[in-house]
């Protein structure tokens, strides 16, 4: 009976390869981030759409459509609610899932994901969630008992380093016969609450960030993955097990080293860099262009880390973060282009006056026009 489960489940993911669902994120308009007092280039235009001034061209915009597109306003527990909580229910049912950051250093991927004690990210919002559904399942049956741990690692220059615990050296990753992709060594911390994950996630992010600052920003150019694992297991006879897993991954930021003229050793780990994320891009493009070919999870760390948690029957959500100033121009349009599901060139100015207004300011101006009648153009 275990063993034709496994059969059917394994048959089903080489077979299935689901479509990667991609949200933009933008973040609110900061006058420092724009020293020349230009104004915002990017704006919503409705649940699924944004738009771009043309840099080739300033009468007219580019036009974007994603899975969803998430405004400046948009609070951390609605981007929680709409990209991330639906696929959690997987994970107590054997099934793998991926949440990822994307897009350029300072656009909000770690408030998007980590947030702060104030306005929490996804990363708490999930774990907390998590626990609510396992203690919801054990309340309503009693043949099946749960356990949830976690692990922490960062890759940095294409290697896999334990954030758990310290001096940790580069950790090989393995695939098991039935095609699970696990990491020798790791540590794997088992969780009994929310509480419990706080105490030992809270230190090992904190040493990551503090460590950042003084290592030339090491946390803008490494991924931070968070595997939260839940084992469900039968009480009873023949005590079958089903094991799901959740990555939530803050990527590495996408700017193009190259351009912003690094040198040295950070050029070195600029290539690294875009090694993964390159790799997870044409991950990515495979799995929704869904020609069935071959998917290029072999060619980096992160991908193949994440190779039974990406496309086959798993359930992933990439969050592309942008940021609306100029200084970030050329690393939105190409964090866009990468997660755009169309784009279309409309010919219509990017007007200035409406959007050099900070966001509060606009949002009273919008209701002021739609009270007179304005169309705001
Ligand atoms: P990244 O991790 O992509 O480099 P951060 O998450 O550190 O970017 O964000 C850069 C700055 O912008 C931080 O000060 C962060 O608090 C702020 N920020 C990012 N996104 C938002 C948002 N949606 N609302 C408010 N502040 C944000
Ligand atoms: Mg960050």
């Amino acid at each position: 009976m275990a063993q034709r489960v496994a059969l059917s489940e394994a048959a089903a993911g080489s077979k299935r390869t689901s479509r990667v669902r991609v949200a933009v994120r933008l973040r609110p308009y900061m006058d420092k981030q724009d020293e020349k007092g230009e104004g915002p280039c990017v704006r919503g235009l409705g649940p699924q759409n944004l738009e771009i001034i043309n840099w080739r061209n300033a009468t007219e915009t580019l036009q974007y459509q994603f899975d969803a597109f998430h405004g400046e306003q948009t609070s951390q527990q609605e981007v929680f609610v709409s990209s991330v909580k639906p696929i959690l229910p997987h994970i107590l049912n054997g099934q793998n899932a991926s949440v990822f950051a994307y897009g350029p250093t300072g656009a909000g991927k770690t408030h998007t994901m980590l947030g702060s004690q104030e306005q929490p990210g996804i990363i708490p919002r999930a774990v907390k969630e998590v626990f609510n559904l396992v203690a919801a399942q054990e309340k309503e049956q009693d043949s099946w008992q749960y356990s949830v741990g976690m692990s922490y690692l960062e890759i940095y220059n294409e290697k896999v380093l334990d954030l758990l615990s310290s001096g940790s050296q580069d950790l090989p990753i393995r695939e098991d016969k039935d095609r699970n992709i696990l990491i020798p060594g790791l540590t794997h911390t088992p969780l009994s609450s929310f509480s419990d994950f706080d105490r030992h996630f809270i230190p090992a992010s904190l040493n990551r960030t503090t460590a950042s600052t003084k290592l030339n920003q090491r946390s803008s150019r490494s991924h931070a993955v968070l595997l939260v694992k839940v084992v469900k297991s039968q009480r009873r006879p023949p005590h079958r097990q089903q094991t799901g897993k959740l990555y939530l991954v803050d990527l590495a930021g996408s700017e193009d080293n190259r351009r912003t003229g690094n040198r040295g050793i950070r050029l070195k780990e600029s290539g690294a860099i875009n090694l993964s994320l390159f790799t997870l891009s044409k991950v990515v493009d495979a799995l929704n262009a869904g020609a069935g070919g071959r998917i290029p999870y072999r060619d980096s760390k992160l991908t193949r880390l994440l190779q039974d948690s990406l496309g086959g029957s798993a359930h992933s959500v990439m969050i592309t973060n942008i940021a609306p100033e100029y200084s970030y121009y050329f690393d939105t349009f190409t964090a866009l282009n990468f997660a755009a599901k169309s784009k279309q060139i409309v010919n219509r100015p990017f007007v200035r006056e409406t959007v050099l207004a900070p966001a509060i300011v606009l949002g009273k101006r919008a209701r002021d026009e739609q009270e007179t009648g304005g169309s705001g153009e």
